[in-house]
């Protein structure tokens, strides 16, 4: 399996419009980062999107990317599914399964009612196929796993602030974006992965984000064998924070995504 790194940004991307910090100002394109997204490629050449934000058709052209077979929605904030529309010419002449949790389904199917209802017919709108993964009584606990070609989907959830969102897990690669903490019932599905993908703003506290001392900390409970940061805001450049992981001295690999990072896991 392999993941590239789409987007490692926060939600207004970096650089933040109008700013001249020198993160913004910086000339390491490690330091530009559009939305978060990633698409993940399974053995079988099964492509898997985590979230189409706003920059996704920017983000498919780098990719080279020409088709997809499932997009996980790790929650419907704008940074994470605006770019929704463009997944349009990508789903191989069949509706594209898209996974979310039981609200965020309900928030797509009202915020792109177009879609979801009849009209605009003839290439006009993308061919989506919405699944619900808490199933019929909503916001459980515990989403069902999902299998996307010869990869199992395993949602697990997280609190992003007061909300519940979704993280995944496909084998041994999880990824936990937008989260301000982990229920126990998740740490569990969370251990011996090979690689932690996790959401750290900044240095600061934030009330709906992990902040980098936060993330460090989960992931020394976690133990994965290695650790990169995505949703990454203007406070840190990449050299930076490759540094401050450095100087955790982590039993472990740690450092920050950068956008076209690509690996095998
Ligand atoms: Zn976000
Ligand atoms: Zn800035
Ligand atoms: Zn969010």
């Amino acid at each position: 399996m392999r993941i590239r790194f789409l987007g490692t940004g926060t939600s207004h991307g970096v650089p933040v419009l109008g700013c001249s910090c020198p993160v913004c100002s910086s000339t390491d394109p490690r330091d530009t980062r559009y939305r978060s997204s990633a698409l993940v490629t399974g053995d079988g050449g099964e492509r898997i999107l985590l979230d189409a934000g706003p920059e996704f058709r920017l983000q498919a052209l780098a990719a080279h990317l020409d088709a997809l077979d499932a997009l996980l929605v790790t929650h419907a904030h704008a940074d994470h599914v605006h770019g929704i529309d463009d997944v349009r010419p990508l789903t191989r002449g069949r509706p594209l399964p898209v996974y979310a949790s039981g609200l965020d389904a309900s928030e797509l199917r009202h915020r792109f009612s177009y879609v979801f209802s009849a009209g605009q017919a003839g290439g006009g709108k993308p061919r989506l196929e919405l699944l619900d993964l808490d199933g019929p009584d909503g916001t459980g606990s515990a989403p069902r796993q999902v299998s996307v070609g010869s990869l199992v989907v395993r949602p697990v959830p997280l609190s992003h602030g007061g909300r519940r969102v979704l993280g995944y897990r496909l084998d041994g690669l999880a990824y936990a974006t937008d989260c301000s903490s982990v229920p126990d019932s998740s740490k569990a599905m969370l251990r011996g992965l090979d690689l932690l993908v996790l959401g750290a703003l900044r240095l600061r506290p934030h009330p709906t984000h992990l902040s980098v001392d936060e993330a460090l900390a989960l992931a020394l409970e976690l133990r994965p064998a290695r650790l990169l940061l995505t949703h990454i805001c203007h406070d840190l450049s990449h050299e930076r924070l490759q540094s401050y992981c450095d100087d955790a001295g982590l039993p472990f690999p740690a450092g920050p995504a950068y956008d076209g990072l690509e690996l095998e896991v």
